[in-house]
C-alpha cells in the first residue's frame, strides 16, 4: 500500500510542505478551516477565508496572523498550492485542497453537504487523497429532511407557547444559532438571542448574511416568543427573564436516544451543521480518491464502512508514522 506523506498529530500535517491543517496547538504555518474553537489556535501564520478570520478575531483575543484567502483562489507555498472551497458547515467554513507533487490532498474540515440558510452546500472536489471528517460516521446517524425537522421545531414552539411557557432553543453560538434564527424567519416571532449568540449574529450580519429581526436577551421590548441560547449558557437566570420556559436541543446527536436525559432538556430535534453518515459515505464515493483517511469522531467505524463500499480507507491516526521517514 502506498504511504502518503500525511500525518495526524492533533491536526493534519503535511511534513514535506511544512503545512498544518486545523492543528489544535500553535504551528508555524497552518490553515484554519472554520472558526469553531476546536479548530483554531494562535499560529504565527495561518490562512482562512475572510469570514473565518473575522469570526476568529471576534471570539479570541490572541489569534496570530491570519491571512485571508478567498474561495477558489490558490496560493503557492513550499512545494504545494493551497485552495479553499466551501464546506457548508458554518459561515466562512472551507475545505482545503493542497496540490502537491504526490497528488491533490483534500481535507474536508467539518462538512455539510445539504444546503443551510447561512452557508451553501459543500461540493466534492476531485483529489487523490481525501481526509474526511467523521463526526457522524456511524450508520444510525441519518438525519431526516431539514424541512421536516424545522416544521417539528416550529410546532413544538407553538405548543409550548399555547401552554403558557417560553420555548428556549439550544444551539451553538456560531453556526447553529444563526441557522435556527433563519429557520424561524417566516413565523414572524419575536426572537431573543443570548448575548454571546447575539454578538456572533451581529458579525454574521456584518458579513452580509440575511437574517430575520432579533433582539438581545435582556434588552427585549415585549416578552420574547422564542429564545435561542447556547447549550453551555446557565439556564438558572432564564426564569427571571422569560418566566416559565421549556428547552429543546437542536443537534445531530438527537439521533442518540439518551441525549434528552443527558442534556436535561424537554425535547431534542436532529438539526445538524454536519453531514450525516450516508452523506459522508456518498461524499467519499463522489470524490473517489485513491486513499481516504478518516479523522475525528467515529473515524474507525466510518473507515470500515467505506472499505465495505469498495473504497480504500483508514483512520489517519493509524497510519504508521515512522514508515514515512
Ligand atoms: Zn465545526
Amino acid at each position: 500500500m502506498i504511504a502518503y506523506p500525511i500525518l495526524w498529530d492533533s491536526g493534519v500535517y503535511l511534513p514535506e510542505q511544512g503545512l498544518w491543517l486545523d492543528p489544535r496547538k500553535p504551528r508555524p504555518r497552518a490553515v484554519i478551516s472554520h472558526a469553531h474553537s476546536d479548530h483554531v489556535a494562535a499560529h504565527p501564520l495561518a490562512y482562512a477565508t475572510a469570514a473565518t478570520r473575522r469570526l476568529v478575531t471576534h471570539r479570541r483575543r490572541s489569534t496570530g496572523t491570519v491571512q485571508a484567502l478567498p474561495y477558489g483562489q490558490s496560493i503557492t507555498l513550499d512545494r504545494c498550492a493551497v485552495t479553499l472551497y466551501p464546506a457548508g458547515h458554518v459561515l466562512g467554513s472551507a475545505q482545503t485542497l493542497v496540490d502537491t507533487d504526490f497528488g491533490r490532498v483534500l481535507y474536508t474540515g467539518d462538512l455539510k453537504t445539504r444546503a443551510g440558510f447561512t452557508s451553501g452546500a459543500a461540493e466534492p472536489v476531485p483529489a487523490e487523497v481525501l481526509v474526511l471528517e467523521s463526526t457522524f460516521g456511524k450508520p444510525h446517524y441519518r438525519f431526516p429532511e431539514t424541512a421536516e425537522v424545522i416544521a417539528d421545531v416550529i410546532a413544538w414552539c407553538k405548543g409550548v407557547r399555547d401552554g403558557g411557557a417560553t420555548p428556549v432553543l439550544l444551539g451553538y453560538s456560531l453556526g447553529k444559532g444563526q441557522e435556527i434564527l433563519s429557520a424561524l424567519a417566516a413565523e414572524g416571532l419575536l426572537i431573543a438571542l443570548h448575548p454571546s449568540l447575539y454578538g456572533v449574529t451581529e458579525v454574521y450580519r456584518e458579513l452580509g448574511c440575511d437574517l430575520p429581526p432579533y433582539q438581545r436577551l435582556g434588552d427585549t421590548v415585549g416578552q420574547p416568543t422564542v429564545v435561542i441560547t447556547p447549550p453551555s449558557a446557565r439556564r438558572s437566570s432564564l426564569r427571571d427573564q422569560v418566566g416559565e420556559f421549556k428547552t429543546a436541543a437542536l443537534t445531530g446527536w438527537a439521533m442518540d436516544r439518551s441525549l434528552k436525559d443527558r442534556l436535561e432538556v424537554d425535547a431534542v430535534f436532529p438539526l445538524s451543521d454536519h453531514a450525516d453518515f450516508e452523506e459522508l459515505c456518498c461524499y467519499a464515493e463522489q470524490v473517489n480518491a485513491s486513499m481516504t483517511y478518516t479523522v475525528l469522531g467515529f473515524d474507525e467505524e466510518l473507515a470500515t464502512h467505506l472499505r465495505r463500499r469498495g473504497l480504500r480507507a483508514k483512520p489517519l491516526d493509524q497510519v504508521d508514522q515512522l514508515r514515512l521517514f
